[in-house]
C-alpha cells in the first residue's frame, strides 16, 4: 500500500477497537478498487466522543465507522441523519457530505439483509423469532418489519426489555408487528418453521459452549437459524440446528456487507460481487489466526 500526500483516511471509532476486522474489509477494498485510501482503528473514550466527531471535520477524514459503545452517543454531534438511522436511533457510519457537514447512517441492518439474501434467506411472509432485545435485536426487528415478515416474536431473558422494544417498534410502524415474550415461554409459540435470528451475545468466543436456550424442543420449531455471532464460526446455536438438518448462517457476512455499504457511501462506488467474496476469504483467514 502506497501512502502519499493524497491518501484519504477512514477509520473506526469505538472502545475497544483492537480486535476489529474492519481494516481488513476496507483496506482490501481500497487496494482492489485502486482507491488511495487507508482505514485505521481509533480508540475513543466516552467523554471524548464530541471531540472525535469534530476531528472528522478538522482532519478531513473520508469516512468513519462507529462501534460499541458510541453508536448512539455520536448522534448529537452530526448535522443530519439518514431516515433509517434516525428510526433505529443508532449510527454505525458517518459520511462527510461537504463543507464540514456529517451525515449518520446505519448500515448493519441493510448489511444483514444483503447477507441473508446472498444465502437465499428472506423474511418476507415468514414467521420470525428474534432472540435478544439489545441494540442488534432491535435493528433486526426493524429489518423484519420493513421487509414484511408475516409475524415477529422477540424472546428475551428480561421480558420487560423485549416489551420496551416492541412498544417502540410497534409505535413506529403504527401496528402490532412485534410480539414480546420471555425466553422461558418459547413453548407457547403458536407455530413451527420459524426463521430464527440469534441476536444475543451468548455463545460468543471464548464462551463457545454456551447457548441462549438449551431446550432441545426449541430447535424443532426452527427451519432456518441466523446467528449474528461470527466467532466462533459455528456457534452452539448453529450446531444444535445443523444436527437437525436445518439451514444456518453466522454473522460474518453481515459484518462484511455493513462494511461494503459504508465503503460505497464514502466512495460513491459499487463493490462488485466477486470482490465481496475475496474480502470474505480474507476476513476468514484473519479470524483463523
Ligand atoms: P446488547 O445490546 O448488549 O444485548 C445483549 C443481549 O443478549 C440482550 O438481549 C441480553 O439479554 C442477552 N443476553 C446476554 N447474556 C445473556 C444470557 N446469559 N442469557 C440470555 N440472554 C443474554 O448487544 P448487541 O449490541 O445487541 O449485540 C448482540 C450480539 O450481536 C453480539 O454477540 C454482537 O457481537 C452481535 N453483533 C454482530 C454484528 C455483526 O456484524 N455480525 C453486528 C452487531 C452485533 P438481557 O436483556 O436479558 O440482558
Amino acid at each position: 500500500m502506497k501512502i502519499d500526500g493524497k491518501t484519504r483516511t477512514c477509520g473506526l471509532f469505538g472502545n475497544p477497537v483492537e480486535h476489529t476486522l474492519s481494516p481488513v474489509i476496507h483496506n482490501t477494498l481500497a487496494r482492489s478498487m485502486g482507491h488511495n485510501l487507508v482505514y485505521v482503528p481509533f480508540r475513543v473514550e466516552d467523554q471524548q466522543v464530541e471531540q472525535a466527531v469534530s476531528a472528522i471535520r478538522a482532519l478531513h477524514l473520508a469516512g468513519v465507522n462507529v462501534t460499541v459503545p458510541h453508536k448512539s452517543a455520536v448522534i448529537p454531534y452530526l448535522d443530519e441523519m439518514d431516515e433509517l438511522a434516525a428510526k433505529i436511533g443508532a449510527v454505525n457510519t458517518i459520511v462527510p457530505t461537504g463543507e464540514g457537514r456529517l451525515k449518520g447512517y446505519h448500515t448493519d441492518m441493510p448489511g444483514l439483509y444483503r447477507a441473508m439474501r446472498s444465502e437465499g434467506i428472506d423474511v418476507e411472509g415468514e414467521s420470525v423469532l428474534i432472540l435478544g432485545a439489545g441494540g442488534a435485536a432491535r435493528a433486526v426487528a426493524m429489518l423484519c418489519a420493513t421487509h414484511k415478515a408475516k409475524e415477529i416474536y422477540m424472546l428475551n431473558r428480561s421480558p420487560e426489555k423485549a416489551r420496551a422494544v416492541a412498544d417502540e417498534v410497534n409505535g413506529l410502524f403504527g401496528k402490532e408487528v412485534l410480539i414480546p415474550m420471555a425466553l422461558s415461554d418459547f413453548s407457547s409459540l403458536p407455530g413451527k418453521e420459524y426463521v430464527a435470528v440469534q441476536a444475543t451475545s451468548v455463545g460468543l468466543y471464548p464462551n463457545c459452549d454456551d447457548v441462549v436456550l438449551e431446550a432441545e424442543e426449541f430447535y424443532d420449531l426452527i427451519k432456518t437459524g441466523v446467528d449474528l455471532i461470527y466467532n466462533p464460526e459455528t456457534t452452539r446455536f448453529m450446531k444444535l440446528l445443523k444436527a437437525r438438518g436445518k439451514r444456518t448462517m453466522n454473522g460474518l457476512k453481515m459484518l462484511l456487507y455493513q462494511g461494503i455499504i459504508a465503503y460505497e457511501l464514502w466512495n460513491a462506488c459499487e463493490v462488485p460481487g466477486e470482490l465481496a467474496q475475496e474480502v470474505l476469504v480474507r476476513m476468514k483467514a484473519e479470524l483463523a489466526q
